[in-house]
């Protein structure tokens, strides 16, 4: 998918204008709340016109004021999850999925209903009125309809932003197994961090209706390491879980985990906060974290006057945040070789 926008739109006090050339197949948008994201969505999508430049899609011009091109919405084949899911509360669960792929013109049909609804596991649901839906089976139901509608590119503005942490991360597989099945770009809107890094692989970051770089969701969480509350978020997928002494025994890559909180079952994520990982250069004589890890330094950054450690834990990545101060009295450089502690209970299981 190749995206390029170049257009100015003025919503009385705020002024949008925004330059830029995205390609890749999840691309994200990050910015905090009115920055402008969702206006850039509207634009692209045609719900709102700008009021000069040029939007192309690929091959096709969405809109270009010089040349006075204005695709309709539909004519512009992008479909829009939003952040309440927006089902027709008249309509079953069915009914609602249909309802685009019915519009759709035959040529451009090339999704597979019974794969999505596999997919998705709205088997259960399709018989069913949408208005005692939960809120994340709501969600998957609204992506359905999306999905099955063929669109090139699907739009997902803050489509988890009103679920809890648990549901959110519950859906994020779906999200990102349903456009890999299918082949759909898409440009994936949010706020949080730890969302773009699961979802995309780049990122255009909007501050105050301007473009402000094309970045990494790795390079953005490491820029925002200092002033996020809780620092760089380390995402593990730790697997197979086995009890031991009230705790849980996890494998990481080739390494064991000791966790408080854990499941009895399969693969979860977690996340680790940067600042709950505590760095020795020798080996501690006795210490009451669990885990113990012996590490090697491959980088180093700078956030804001902190300094982030990027360790290899056995071919495992993990990033620690110590100030300039620890770093210069440990004389840590890369290649050192380092002990990082971390309390079982410094893991937060997400799903
Ligand atoms: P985001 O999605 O990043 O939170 P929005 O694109 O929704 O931001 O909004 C950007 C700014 O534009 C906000 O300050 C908002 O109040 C303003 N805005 C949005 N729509 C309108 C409108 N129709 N009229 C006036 N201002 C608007
Ligand atoms: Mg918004």
């Amino acid at each position: 998918m190749k995206l390029y926008i170049d257009v100015e739109k003025k919503l009385g006090e705020f002024s949008l204008q925004v330059k830029a050339d995205v390609s890749g197949e999840r691309t994200g948008i990050f910015g905090e709340s009115g920055s402008g994201k969702s206006t850039l969505v509207h634009l692209i999508s045609g719900l709102m016109q700008p009021d000069k430049g040029e939007i192309v899609l690929d091959e096709t011009c969405l809109f270009s004021s010089r040349k006075k091109i204005n695709l309709a919405p539909e004519e512009r084949r992008i479909a829009i999850v939003f952040q309440q899911a927006m089902l027709f509360p008249h309509m079953s669960v069915k009914k609602n999925l249909f309802y685009g792929y019915k519009r759709c013109h035959s040529e451009n049909r090339r999704i597979k209903a019974e794969t999505l609804i596999d997919l998705l596991k709205l088997q259960p649901l399709l018989q069913r009125g949408v208005k005692n839906l939960s809120g994340g089976e709501k969600q998957r139901v609204a992506l359905g309809r999306a999905i099955l509608a063929n669109p090139r590119l699907l739009l997902m503005d803050e489509p988890l932003s009103a679920l809890d942490d648990r549901l959110r991360f519950q859906i994020i597989p779906y999200l990102r197994s349903v456009s890999e099945e299918f082949r759909i770009p898409y440009l994936f809107i949010s706020h949080s961090l730890t969302e773009m890094q699961l979802m995309t692989d780049h990122i255009l970051a909007i501050k105050n209706g301007r473009c402000m770089e094309e970045t990494t969701p790795e390079q953005l969480a490491r820029n925002w390491m200092a002033q996020s509350p809780k620092g760089y978020l380390n995402l593990l997928r730790l697997a197979d879980p086995v009890k031991q002494n009230g705790l849980f025994a996890y494998r990481w890559g080739k390494n064991t985990l000791l966790v408080s909180g854990g499941d009895a079952t399969g693969e979860s994520l977690f996340e680790l906060s940067s600042r709950e990982i505590i760095l020795f250069k020798k080996h501690p004589e006795a210490i009451s974290a669990r885990n113990l890890l012996d590490c090697t330094v491959t980088e180093m950054f700078e956030s804001d006057g902190r300094i982030g450690i990027v360790l290899s834990v056995n071919g495992e990545k993990l990033v620690a945040e110590i100030v300039r101060s620890a770093a210069e009295e440990l004389h840590i450089t890369i290649h050192s070789t380092l002990f990082a502690a971390i309390k079982a209970s410094s893991f937060r299981m997400l799903a």
